[in-house]
């Protein structure tokens, strides 16, 4: 049996609520808000309220749970919560492909996810990753240019048989696809994953970690602009992500030059609008707080985004929750 993709993101419950928190298994299982039936929340009126049901299914009026999960605690004090719970799944699989380059790796996550596979995970990293990340470890990746872990996981039957299929559609358009890798070799790669960004910073001393996400149909596309805008600003970038949910993590590498701070907000700022004009967002888990809190308003509709505004005065008219963040 392969082993468990990657951890949960986030140790702490109060945050991962607050957060929304997603991750890796997320392509399958979805974020947090998808989990949590109910909370107990103090509001910063001072009111204790409590949301939802035990009921998996409840349209009871408007949905508070979903609007206080991921409200990054600017409308009130979570206290409690109620989850759903899930089976452990009884098998899980991986498939291991590289890739030319990673607007390679995404187009093959498209052409999977249009078969109708929805794998646990789907992580991939560029070659810039995957050499930081080849330092620490030394798989033999220093010139691989994409690589992608594919991570399934459910009934045993449908997991060979996924793994089969997935295997099969990656074989088209990779350099090389692996599914009968040894369960060390395998678990060696999931941990270069989760480690990638520590991996990167040791390399580079200090990291300008970004996050957007897009619709599978523009992965591609933001993959290649995302090198082209780092180029024209004089940058050096790595890129990993979520893939299979659309969600990427380019980093900027802080070389100690004198106007980078000011070329790397400018990149963003490219990034981020093309992420929206490619119908995604501006943030796909690490929340607004904020480092985006001034790129919200450009980001959403405008009556969307006054109607956050409205809503945080009731929720919160006084302005003491978590000031500053968000809105
Ligand atoms: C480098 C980096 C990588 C990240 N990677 C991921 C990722 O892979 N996936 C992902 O989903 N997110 C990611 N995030 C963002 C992430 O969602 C938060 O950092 C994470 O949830 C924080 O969890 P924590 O337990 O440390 O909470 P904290 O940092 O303590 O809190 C996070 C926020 O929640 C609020 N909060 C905490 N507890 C409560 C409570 N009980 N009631 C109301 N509000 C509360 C805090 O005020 C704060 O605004 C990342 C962030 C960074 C900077």
């Amino acid at each position: 049996m392969a082993p468990r993709p990657l951890q949960p993101s986030h140790q702490f419950i109060g945050g991962n609520l607050a957060t929304n928190a997603g991750g890796p298994s997320c392509l399958k299982y979805g974020v947090t808000r998808h989990w949590v039936l109910g909370v107990r929340a103090v509001l910063g009126t001072g009111k204790e309220i409590r949301t939802g049901s035990l009921s998996h299914k409840d349209v009871a009026g408007y949905d508070l749970t979903g609007l206080l999960v991921g409200s990054e605690g600017t409308l009130g004090i979570l206290t409690e919560a109620t989850l759903r719970l899930a089976p452990i799944p009884e098998a899980r699989g991986t498939v291991v492909a590289t890739f030319p380059s990673l607007e390679d790796a995404a187009l093959a996550v498209q052409q999977v996810r249009q078969a109708g596979i929805t794998p646990e995970a789907m992580e991939f990293m560029d070659g810039a990753t995957l050499s930081a990340v080849d330092d620490a470890f030394s798989l033999g990746l220093q010139n691989v240019q994409a690589l992608l872990l594919v991570g399934l996981s459910g009934h045993r039957l449908a997991v060979a048989q996924e793994t089969q299929d997935v295997y099969r559609l990656l074989e088209k358009g990779s350099l090389r696809v692996d599914l009968g890798l040894e369960k060390n070799e395998i678990e060696r790669l999931w941990l270069a994953r989760r480690s990638a960004f520590g991996s990167l910073a040791r390399r580079a001393g200090n990291l300008w970690v970004e996050d957007i996400s897009v619709p599978l149909s523009s992965l591609a596309t933001m993959v290649r602009k995302i090198d082209l805008i780092a180029q024209k600003h004089d940058l050096l970038v790595a890129t990993l992500g979520h893939a299979g949910d659309g969600n990427l993590h380019p980093q900027f590498s802080l070389r100690g030059e004198p106007d980078e701070e000011d070329r790397i907000k400018e990149a963003i700022e490219e990034i981020v609008s093309l992420a929206v004009s490619l119908g995604g967002t501006l943030t796909g888990e690490h929340g607004v707080g904020q480092e985006k809190r001034d790129l919200l308003p450009s980001a959403l509709d405008q009556g969307a985004y006054k109607t956050m505004e409205e809503i945080k005065k009731v929720f919160d008219p006084l302005g003491i929750m978590n000031p500053g963040k968000v809105l």
